[in-house]
């Protein structure tokens, strides 16, 4: 297993390691049923912050407050990055693209709001690997080209902070494999990067900081040695089982990014 925060490096912004977003004592609820309480954790630049823990926890509500696209009960999400025209990148569970237009069109489209140009965008597309389908229609896209095409559009402007609801799911392992390097990539290049998954495996081998939710909000956070050394199991997997039956209490595990 690797950790990633020694390669926290400077790319040519002054941002390496920083926190981006701070989320405080937040709290979500649809009507009287809450979905989540006091969840409190940093987003950092340089880092893959990875949200788990059961379907129904509210992984993508918190995602969802983080970009902006519902509002919190109660609680603050601050944005401490630059002062760009897009703070924020989001691509939800599922994207879905207008029909008729090419990826390399649909591209094109988003990069104009924000002044990018065709070369830019495709330079976009190159690195998501969809160069060779630049010219598909959306429609006629699989699924895992479809979630690059949406990883490419929530990159676009190159946000401080992007945020990747279950960018893997479904897709095979190949294909998971490279989201998560895309993912990588984006934080290396000073990004913070927040994703939600299931997959226990590679979140161990991508994230920084993992915040493992159960009913309720956040029971552990810390980085993947720090939660196992913590709970002295040897996978993820271990240490999101003892969450879900219950034998976590709720701790922050401070370790090297944590
Ligand atoms: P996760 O991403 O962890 O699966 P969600 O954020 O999708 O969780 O959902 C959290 C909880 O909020 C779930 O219990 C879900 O049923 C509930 N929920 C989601 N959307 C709505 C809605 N529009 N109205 C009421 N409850 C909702």
């Amino acid at each position: 297993m690797t950790t990633h925060e020694d390669d926290a490096r400077t790319t040519g912004t002054d941002r390496a390691g920083a926190t981006l977003v701070d989320v405080e004592d937040l709290a979500f609820a649809y009507g009287d049923v809450s979905v989540f309480e006091d969840v409190s954790i940093e987003i950092r630049a340089n880092a893959v912050t990875a949200l788990i823990g059961p379907n129904g926890t509210g992984k993508t509500t918190l995602l969802r407050t983080l970009a902006g696209l519902a509002e919190p009960t109660a609680g603050a999400v601050r944005y401490h990055g630059p002062d760009v025209p897009r703070e924020i990148g989001y691509l939800p569970q599922q994207p879905a693209f207008r029909p008729g237009f090419s990826a390399a069109e649909t591209l094109a489209f988003y990069g104009s709001l924000v002044g990018e140009s065709r070369a830019e965008v495709s330079a976009r597309l190159e690195r998501v690997g969809l160069a060779d389908a630049a010219d598909r229609n959306v429609e006629a896209l699989s699924g895992g080209m479809t979630r690059l095409l949406g990883i490419a559009q929530a990159a676009i402007g190159d946000p401080p902070v992007v945020v990747l609801d279950e960018p893997a799911s479904g897709l095979d392992p190949g294909m998971s494999a490279h989201i998560y390097e895309i993912a990588r990539e984006l934080a290396d290049a000073d990004t913070a990067v927040v994703v939600t998954s299931h997959d226990m495996g590679l979140v161990e081998r991508t994230a920084d900081v993992i915040a493992l939710l159960d009913a309720g909000g956040v029971a552990v956070t810390g980085s993947p040695n720090a939660l196992l050394d913590r709970f002295d199991v040897d996978s993820l997997h271990a240490v999101y089982e003892a969450a879900v039956s219950g034998d976590l209490t709720r701790v922050s595990v401070r370790g090297e990014s944590a």
